[in-house]
């Protein structure tokens, strides 16, 4: 990681953000190549997902609108969308059910003077939970425990491997449970000019909320019919009490997230859709090896979506400070229709849909694939990452060339004999539609090199003979190989190597 962080670093991928005043923890600068990379990622997902999405489950097209809301809106949004609540408190997140619960009001059972096995949470004076905990205790025991084998003690007291055995209040797996952290995650600003509790905003933590906030509008104004999805690409905010490993976990980065609505009988099939049709995507963009995980909890797993018969799914990659474990990428989820309710139960405004044909009013259910466009950029560059010892660079970033932030290099071979100017026509022609740099200084070699670990997949070499014979050297960025092409074939290779 050490070495990754220091080639983005000197080729121009990412900075520290606020460098040269000692920086600020948590926060990054995407340089020219940084940028460039990132900016690629984005618009696939955008061409990919909302201008020609795939082909639904029955072979016709999708609909999928896009959206660009505020980062600041209503403070009560955030009181519908539960991410206000608990302020001063540590908070414990379920990563599966999206509860969130006081990490001072869950407690936690295990049996007298037995080790390992798992520890079964609740929620402190709620018999419902507690009885449910027991249950699952006595099934994992295979007996009734009596009340005098019980052992009790607070959420806070379990270190950090117990925790990992732990099985959440409305799980069956375990592991689910966060470890307890100051909520707020919020960041607060305010507006206007006087500052008081009802200036009081908040820069937003995921984008979806502001896609729930317009359904109403959209279903208005535009001509879309459940099912369809809204999608959005922008900043998030979080105030993560330990942000690390480089960008995976910031506090500003951005996200790529999409709500399917649909009719609660068709959630299941839709969920299944989004699954396949986003493991596909990250696959396509080069993510095909052992480092990339797919994994859905099924319902045995997780009481809580068992009973929608959808399950949550994971998309996750192998990252150098994770391995041999993987780290998050992406997840789709079943949502239920939880947001659009409580919206529509804080603001008072009806956010149901009339489905006219069936004579039919419901709140739609929702299906989220929500991916991280800064944690995808990660894993593109840690995939990318191949050291070699015998090229002169001594690494080089393998990038799928159609998300390559310099998809072709032409370079003079020298800067004289007519060279420059061939150079910069065929430099002008290709760049009217790829990512295309030149450069003439440094011998041949430094700029290959250079090219290599800025991940350029193909390097275009005018030398004496172009002239003539109207060809030039091209150079394959992994295998080194040369080989003579015509210059009027370029655009034609590039077109089938890059797209
Ligand atoms: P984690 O458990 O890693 O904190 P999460 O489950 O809270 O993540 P979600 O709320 O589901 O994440 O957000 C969706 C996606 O947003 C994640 O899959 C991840 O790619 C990205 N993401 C979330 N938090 C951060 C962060 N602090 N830095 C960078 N990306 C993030």
């Amino acid at each position: 990681m050490d070495e990754l962080v220091s080639l983005c670093k000197r080729r121009g991928f990412i900075y520290p953000a606020s460098e040269i005043y000692g920086g600020i923890n948590g926060f990054w600068d995407y340089g020219p190549l940084g940028t460039a990379l990132k900016n690629n990622l984005r618009d696939r997902w955008w061409r990919d997902m909302v201008k020609r999405p795939p082909l639904g489950p029955d072979g016709n097209e999708i609909s999928i609108v896009g959206l660009d809301s505020a980062i600041i809106q209503n403070a009560k949004v955030w009181e519908a969308s539960g991410h206000v609540g608990g302020f001063n408190d540590p908070m414990v997140d379920c990563r599966e059910t999206k509860a969130r619960y006081r990490a001072d009001h869950v407690l936690c059972l295990g049996v007298k003077g037995e080790s390992g096995g798992q520890i079964y949470a609740f929620i402190e004076g709620e018999d419902d939970s507690l009885a449910a905990a027991r249950k699952k205790l006595n099934k994992y025991i295979k007996r009734d425990v009596a009340d005098d084998e019980l052992d009790t003690c607070a959420l806070t007291d379990l270190s950090a491997d117990e925790l990992a055995i732990t099985v959440g209040p409305d799980t069956k797996a375990v592991g689910t449970l966060t470890e307890p952290r100051q909520f707020n995650l919020m960041f607060e600003s305010s507006t206007g000019a006087i500052k008081s509790e009802d200036s009081k905003v908040y820069l937003r933590p995921e984008t979806a909320q502001g896609i729930f906030l317009n359904f109403g509008n959209v279903v208005d104004t535009m001509r879309v019919k459940v099912p369809f999805g809204i999608a959005q690409i922008g900043k998030a905010f979080r105030n993560e009490v330990t942000p690390r490993n480089f960008i995976f976990r910031s506090r500003e980065f951005e996200q790529m997230e999409i709500e399917w609505f649909c009719h609660e009988d068709e959630a299941e099939q839709w969920f299944e859709f989004w699954c396949d049709v986003r493991s596909k995507w990250w696959q396509s963009i080069g993510l095909t090896g052992d480092n990339i995980l797919m994994r859905k909890h099924d319902d045995d797993e997780l009481a809580h979506y068992a009973k929608e018969g959808c399950g949550t799914f994971d998309i996750e990659y192998r990252f150098p400070f994770t391995f041999p474990g993987f780290g998050e990428l992406e997840g789709v989820a079943h949502r239920g229709n939880f947001d659009l309710s409580r919206h529509q139960e804080f603001s008072k405004k009806k956010l149901s849909y009339f489905d006219q044909p069936k004579n039919e009013r419901y709140i739609p259910h929702v299906i989220e694939p929500s991916a991280g466009l800064s944690r995808g950029t990660l894993a593109l560059l840690c995939e990318a990452y191949t050291p070699d010892p015998e090229r002169a660079s001594k690494v080089y970033m393998a990038f799928h060339p159609s998300i390559a932030p310099i998809q072709a290099a032409v370079f003079p071979l020298v800067g004289k004999d007519g060279m420059p100017e061939i150079a910069h026509k065929l430099w002008s022609e290709l760049r009217e539609r790829w990512d295309v740099v030149t450069d003439i200084k440094q011998s041949i070699g430094k700029r290959y090199a250079r090219m290599d670990e800025a991940g350029c997949p193909f390097c275009f070499t005018i030398d004496g003979d172009t002239a003539s014979d109207q060809a030039v050297t091209v150079r394959h960025r992994d295998t080194q190989a040369q080989e003579r092409i015509a210059l009027d074939k370029i655009s034609a290779f590039m077109a089938e190597h890059v797209g």
